[in-house]
């Protein structure tokens, strides 16, 4: 089976991961967890970073470092993996649901301002939301399959709603907005990240936030080491043991050392899907951003036409031409969880959350596997479109 996306470890992952053994720091005690987060602040241009053990918990404590939890709404887009709304609840609070735009597939500044504006009062601490009762602390929009939303639009929305923009950039490592200004340096509160096995860059698993507020990321690595005062068991505040370990970063520090080579690798695979998607009527490829430089996570195929079943058929072809493909995320208010929650109209993400087939996009695919993926879903769309 060619999987959708596996790491590739070919630098100096075994040797720094050799270091930690001989070494015997592989434990949340380390030079690489340091070296890292010094990494993943420069790469975000903002003066710090923390680094913990995933991306749900990074976003988790995004949020609580801000003291958002109990009684608080978060505004977040339906369309998206499920881990941006469980950060939400972990946090405590409450996620408000909106709908994405059809231009960019991300958070819909226009709706959220239109639902904001129709149901909230000015509140101290963000917007009251009146029928809830609940207080609307923060946005976070998701860069979707690495891609770049509009930061100007966004930041101004919080601004004029005195709301936080905590960022799930988990996939958007080495994205960029426009003028190739830093994710960090667009007037958001906070950018998180995920290292899970499927991303750009790896650490197995681990995540990271990055913010230019140095006393905010204090307070998030506080909170993910068990809230300690000092180097005796002395605890100042309930915490938790979210840290990422030396072993887990000493992969991160030899990831990113490659990281430029990574996102040009899936550059070169956006270009050649979006040749095979011109090739079809009813294919697109996903948008691309008018914000900034995409770091393109994912790449595949977008399906424009109007047969509802394409999906299982298009799915059960290349699964038995021996290649990953799944349905892309179900989005959060068609999720048992996440099902009562306070949501808006969602015709686009409605519309268009089936129609999206990401195709195989490791950084080191090689040629023999990416021809083997352009045959077999030429051979499945040639044949729907004569039909
Ligand atoms: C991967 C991902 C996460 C979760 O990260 P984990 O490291 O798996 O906890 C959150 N949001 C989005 C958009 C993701 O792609």
């Amino acid at each position: 089976m060619i999987p959708l996306a596996v790491p590739n470890l070919n630098g100096n992952e075994a040797a720094y991961l050799q270091e930690c053994i001989v070494s015997t720091f592989v434990s949340t005690v380390g030079p690489f967890v340091g070296a890292f987060e010094t990494q993943i602040a420069e790469l975000s241009g903002t003066t710090a970073a923390s680094v913990l053990c995933s991306g749900t918990t990074a976003l988790h404590l995004a949020l609580e470092g801000f003291d958002i939890g109990q009684g608080d709404l978060v505004m977040v887009p339906a369309l998206t993996f499920i881990a941006s709304a469980n950060a939400v609840r972990h946090a405590g609070a409450d996620v408000w649901l909106v709908d994405v735009s059809a231009q960019d597939w991300m958070l819909d500044v226009d709706a959220a301002r239109v639902a904001i504006e129709a149901q909230t009062d000015a509140h101290p601490n963000g917007r009251l939301h009146r029928e809830s009762g609940k207080v609307l602390r923060a946005i976070m929009p998701v860069m979707i399959m690495g891609s770049v939303p509009d930061f100007a639009a966004l930041v101004a929305m919080a601004k004029d709603f005195n709301l936080r923009v905590i960022v799930d950039a988990a996939a958007a490592i080495g994205t960029t907005y426009k003028n190739g200004i830093a994710l960090g340096a667009t007037g958001v509160d906070a950018v998180c990240y995920s290292f899970n096995g499927n991303k750009t860059v790896t650490c197995g698993g681990g995540g990271g936030v990055a913010s230019n507020d140095d006393a905010y990321i204090e307070r998030i690595k506080h909170l993910s080491s068990t809230g300690r005062v000092g180097a005796n068991y002395d605890h100042d505040i309930v915490a938790y043991n979210y840290r990422m370990t030396n072993l887990q970063a000493a992969v991160g520090v030899a990831q990113l050392e490659r990281v430029d080579a990574f996102l040009a690798s899936k550059k070169k695979i956006r270009d050649i899907y979006s040749e095979l998607s011109s090739n079809f009527k009813s294919l697109e490829p996903f948008p691309e951003p008018a914000y900034g430089q995409n770091g393109y996570w994912f790449s595949g195929v977008y399906y424009t036409g109007g047969d509802k079943n394409v999906d299982l058929e298009f799915q059960k072809h290349m699964k038995s031409a021996g290649i990953d493909l799944r349905p892309f995320w179900k989005p959060l208010h068609l999720q048992k969880p996440y099902a009562s929650s306070l949501c808006e109209p969602m015709p686009v993400t409605d519309d268009i959350w089936k129609r999206i087939f990401p195709l195989p996009c490791s950084t080191h695919i090689s040629d023999q596997d990416l021809n083997k993926i352009i045959r077999d879903t030429t051979n499945f769309w040639n044949k729907h479109e004569a039909s």
